[in-house]
């Protein structure tokens, strides 16, 4: 790869225009990874012109949608060739432990090939209208430009959600990397070019967020908006998609809750709460960041997590037995640290970690951190921190628990444990989020919708819900039995 990143627009490697590069930065060595171009208007314009021109000029060179479905494919087994380059290029850029960025890695392929096989199967209904003489039927057409926008902890598979079902679909996209993890999406244009999709289909756009991100969201011949970041970010995309008057899709923040009841499987429950929060440092949207405790269990259960806590393997990410790297940025360290001072003012007890850490070159790790007696109320229970935070919640009731689960802004998951089977559904039932693992934490694929209930967002990826997002019904009015003087029978 080229020390300096080009963009990819209608088929072509593209300078940014500005002749403006900024770098990315390895959180674990401080070395610089690549520079990244910063996109203006005009590139903006070129991708969203090439993007429109591929969908409603060239319907997609014209094919079929099994032979759409080809492309995809062929896009899998390239992009399976690729895993392990791409892996490490986002482990260099976000500092997440090798071993999960590489099994999402593994993975990407398979969401492409599942779409490939939707491609061909989307299908309109027949309708019995209630006039006479009318052939009424719809047809799902491709929404037509995508603008897709993804943050930094896990660029591609994030992207993948977005690009495999819009493209099933018929759509073409252009897709904006967060600027300090552009690399490996840059490699996933590479392989869509080796795979010779045609030119347009799929663009690539790097630069700032308010700058080339706004200029897309905001551009009048984009269809529809994908976004995946956070709440704040999103609320304000939302609102510039809007101006445009162009539906948008929002996967936003969290602050999942975890619960577990006492006749859980404790020893499963303490260790997917322990990765439920400090898989990736914390810096994940469904990250169980509260625990949700019933009053018989705290005694032991704490304990027990802080002893595992103590055994978590910090270190190199590129290792692949490093269990939690560095956070992604000295911003996110200073986030986390903000947070834990929060917290003890609030009044939580402090029962494990709390300090920032170094390991190798790096002094961006940063301890994992448990905090107990915390308040629902209180902003350590009540803001994403996306870090190695967990706060500790007891309740002594299935009422009190699902009040606690509900009484936040966020809605994207949550965890339960129990052995009692209508506990578990009577809980799946109340709780208000966009996904629900009941004796499990954090599993996801293909096939299963995703998305958030409240401030997490709106819009659902992945599953055949996922494809229909990136379709518009038209309703097709024939009339079979039209009389000579005009008019229906
Ligand atoms: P941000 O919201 O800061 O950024 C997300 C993306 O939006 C980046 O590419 C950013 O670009 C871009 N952006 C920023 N400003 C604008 C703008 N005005 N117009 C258009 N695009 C813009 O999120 P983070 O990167 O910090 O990611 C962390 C957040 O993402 C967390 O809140 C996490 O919960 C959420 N997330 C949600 C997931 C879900 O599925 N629900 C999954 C993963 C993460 P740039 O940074 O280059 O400026």
């Amino acid at each position: 790869m080229r020390e300096e990143l080009q963009m990819y627009v209608n088929g072509e490697y593209r300078d940014p225009g500005s002749d403006e590069w900024f770098p990315s930065v390895n959180p674990y060595t401080g070395e610089e990874v690549v520079k990244v171009g910063r996109g203006t208007a005009d590139i903006v314009n070129e991708a969203v012109s090439a993007a429109h021109k591929a969908v409603f000029e060239d319907h997609w060179g014209g094919l079929t949608p099994t032979e759409r479905g080809q492309y995809l494919l062929d896009l899998a087994d390239e992009l399976e060739s690729r895993a392990k380059k791409h892996a490490e290029l986002e482990v260099r850029e976000n500092g997440k432990p090798i071993s999960g960025v590489l099994n999402q890695h593994r993975s990407i392929p398979d969401w492409f090939r599942y779409y490939a096989g939707l491609a061909d199967k989307v299908q309109g209904d027949t309708i019995e209208p209630s006039q006479e003489g009318m052939h009424v039927y719809t047809k799902p057409a491709p929404v037509g430009v995508v603008a897709a926008i993804t943050p930094w902890n896990s660029p591609l598979m994030l992207a993948t959600w977005k690009l495999a079902p819009a493209l099933a679909a018929g759509n073409a996209v252009v897709l904006k990397p967060d600027e300090h993890t552009s690399a490996s999406t840059i490699a996933f244009a590479e392989a869509v070019d080796e795979v010779g999709f045609p030119n347009g289909v799929v663009n690539v756009v790097t630069g700032l967020g308010e700058e080339v991100g706004s200029q897309l969201v905001s551009h009048d011949r984009v269809d529809k908006v994908s976004f995946t970041g956070g709440t704040n970010t999103g609320s304000y995309v939302a609102k510039q998609a809007a101006e445009a008057l162009t539906p948008s899709m929002m996967e936003l923040g969290g602050k999942s809750p975890h619960l577990v009841f006492p006749d859980a499987d404790l020893d499963s429950a303490i260790e997917d709460a322990l990765w439920g929060i400090f898989g990736a440092s914390g810096q994940s949207c469904s990250a169980g960041s509260r625990l949700l405790l019933h009053e018989d269990i705290v005694d032991e259960f704490v304990p027990r997590l802080i002893e595992h806590a103590r055994d978590i393997q910090m270190g190199d990410p590129l290792d692949p037995s490093t269990e939690m790297g560095p956070l992604a940025s000295k911003e996110q360290v200073e986030r986390v640290r903000r947070y834990v001072k929060t917290g003890n003012e609030e009044g939580a007890t402090l029962v494990y970690g709390g300090e920032t850490t170094s390991e190798g070159q790096s002094n961006l790790f940063f301890e994992p951190t448990i905090f107990t007696d915390v308040d629902n109320g209180s902003r350590l229970a009540q803001e994403e921190i996306f870090g190695p935070v967990l706060a500790i919640i007891k309740f002594s009731s299935e009422e009190e628990a699902v009040k606690l689960s509900n009484d936040v802004d966020f809605g994207l998951a949550a965890g339960l444990w129990t052995e009692n089977i209508r506990r578990a559904h009577r809980m799946a039932d109340q709780i208000r989020a966009g996904r629900i693992w009941i004796n499990h934490y954090k599993n996801s694929d293909y096939t299963a919708p995703q998305g958030g209930f409240k401030s997490s967002g709106w819009g659902r990826e992945n599953g055949i819900e996922g494809l229909k997002e990136f379709l518009a019904t038209k309703t097709v009015w024939l009339a079979t039995d039209r009389n000579e003087e005009g008019g229906n029978r």
